[in-house]
């Protein structure tokens, strides 16, 4: 076997090992063989990185001007731009996502830093309508200190982004925590940060399991904020972590997300859009339209076509060109969904296509794009999240039914309408109960677009121009404009 490759944790501006010596290897999906050798923090390790990025806190990095800290969030979407391949292929070998998607990926994500370099100086405080004479008061938004972000292993630039740039901003100091399960992509992100010259300590970059890395930056006294996107699980473990150091949460969790199609939808853009939903990144996207309502009248004939459609998708290495479909990210998420299936099976689901492990390679984690229909959406797969290429098809009458059931789930992050009647889109948009809603399209991401959920989706908004604030605090100052000496010090004014 080839020699692994080698990574350090990226803490306080310098690169080290854990303190122990404790590393861990990082496979890659697509033949289930370790590539990378990745240092595994300890409790002391993470103390370290808050530290640094305390003390970096407490350093120039909050005290330059807006435009000054800027110039270093364009420099790193400039270092994104111009090393987008080398990022695509680290992400692709670590987490078997397709190579067109994640360099792609890369270049835009440089745009959110862009965004956010342009908002930091948009920022304003008030002058505060006040209700006493010879006072004056304003509100300034002030950076809240060390913010620890949690990253998943899907998606990690763009989850990145969202929380680092605003962080940055706004005057934060950042230690992220990527995931165990395909952490490579963020160190070497590190290394492009540490190009653009940012004072040390400002972002550091650790890596470990839940236990002890996760678990002790999440309870650290000098952590102010969590931003945490992850599974429903850890996210109770946030909020219990959370406790201990009064830290404010920000969850971006999972999604069950409930697509509709109705007999007037214009059928070959509603396939693409349904076929991007769910097979795109195969289906592992927190966003994936996995619950699919198809109206009674184009039923047959439009569940066919999407069949058809999906067993034509090209499963290949994912570092191909021509591949539509890589591997799964992880040997967990093949068992989910084999379990799922099997239980859902026994209970009456049939697969329209796909269903079992692909031939494409017995070494990797290959599953097919899967068709289920289901007589009710409480089978386990139409109600469970899985996180792959498995969309579960159900059957409904009327406008009022599909509403009813789209909402008929823990979750509330995404959903989609597919309608010729822009009254039907407007009404049935304006039903779901979910953050995100897609009417004749699907899988979009932007800067200026708010991307967060509702009910066990967690709360608190990425992305958009309000999600700024998130990473401020208001602070009220009082200024006392008489040259007369103040009044009775024992009465609250
Ligand atoms: P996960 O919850 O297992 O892990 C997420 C991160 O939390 C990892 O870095 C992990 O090491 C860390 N962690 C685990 N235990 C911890 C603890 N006790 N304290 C602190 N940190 C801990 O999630 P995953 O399996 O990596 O990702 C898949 C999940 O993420 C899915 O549920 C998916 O829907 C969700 N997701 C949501 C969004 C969104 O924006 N809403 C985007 C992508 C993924």
């Amino acid at each position: 076997m080839s020699k692994l490759k080698k990574y350090q944790m990226y803490i306080d501006g310098q690169w080290v090992d854990a303190e122990n010596n404790k590393t861990f290897e990082t496979l890659n999906p697509e033949n289930n063989e370790p590539w990378a050798v990745v240092p595994e923090a300890s409790a002391k390790d993470t103390d370290k990185a808050v530290k640094a990025a305390q003390k970096a806190f407490e350093g120039e990095w909050p005290k330059l001007l807006p435009k000054e800290r800027a110039k270093f969030l364009r420099a790193i979407g400039d270092q994104l731009r111009e090393n987008a391949e080398m990022l695509g292929e680290i992400e692709t070998i670590d987490t078997g996502k397709l190579f067109r998607e994640t360099k792609k990926q890369a270049i835009y994500i440089a745009e959110y830093y862009d965004y956010y370099a342009g908002l930091a100086d948009k920022v304003e405080g008030t002058v505060l309508p006040i209700d006493k004479p010879n006072i004056q008061a304003i509100t300034t938004r002030i950076p809240i200190g060390v913010v620890a972000a949690i990253i998943p292993w899907n998606s990690q630039m763009f989850l990145t982004a969202t929380k680092l740039a605003p962080a940055l901003a706004m005057g934060n100091t950042v230690v992220i925590k990527s995931s165990e399960l395909a952490p490579a992509v963020l160190f070497e992100f590190a290394k492009l940060i540490e190009k653009t010259g940012i004072p040390k300590g400002v972002v550091n970059v650790i890596t470990g399991f839940g236990d002890p890395c996760g678990k002790t930056l999440t309870t650290h006294d000098l952590v102010e904020k969590i931003a945490f996107t992850g599974g429903p699980e850890t996210a109770r473990h946030i909020i219990k972590n959370s406790a201990e150091n009064l830290s404010e949460v920000s969850l971006e969790l999972g999604g069950k997300s409930p697509v509709a199609v109705f007999d007037d939808a214009e059928q070959e853009n509603a396939i693409n859009g349904i076929t991007a939903g769910i097979f795109g990144a195969s289906g592992q996207s927190c966003i994936a339209g996995s619950r699919l309502y198809i109206q009674k009248g184009i039923y047959d004939e439009f569940l066919n076509k999407l069949s058809e459609r999906a067993s034509k998708i090209k499963i290949g290495a994912p570092m191909d060109p021509e591949t539509e479909m890589g591997p799964l990210s992880n040997f967990k998420q093949l068992e989910t969904i084999e379990k799922n299936i099997k239980e859902t099976i026994d209970q009456g689901g049939k697969i329209k296509c796909g269903g079992e492990r692909h031939s494409f390679s017995n070494k990797g984690y290959y599953f097919p794009p899967t068709i289920i229909e289901c007589d009710n959406h409480n089978l386990p797969v139409a109600e469970n999240e899985l996180f792959g290429p498995v969309l579960s098809v159900m059957k409904f009458d009327t406008e009022e039914e599909v509403i009813s059931k789209m909402n008929d789930n823990q979750y509330g992050l995404s959903s989609g309408v597919y309608t010729s009647s822009l009254s039907r889109g407007m009404r049935v948009s304006k039903a779901i109960r979910a953050g995100i809603t897609f009417v004749n399209t699907y899988r979009l991401i932007s800067p200026s677009a708010p991307f967060g959920g509702i009910k066990d989706s967690g709360y608190g908004k990425e992305a958009g121009i309000d999600s700024i604030k998130d990473y401020t605090r208001v602070k009220t100052t009082w200024f006392y404009t008489s040259d007369e000496p103040s009044l009775d010090p024992f009465s609250i004014r």
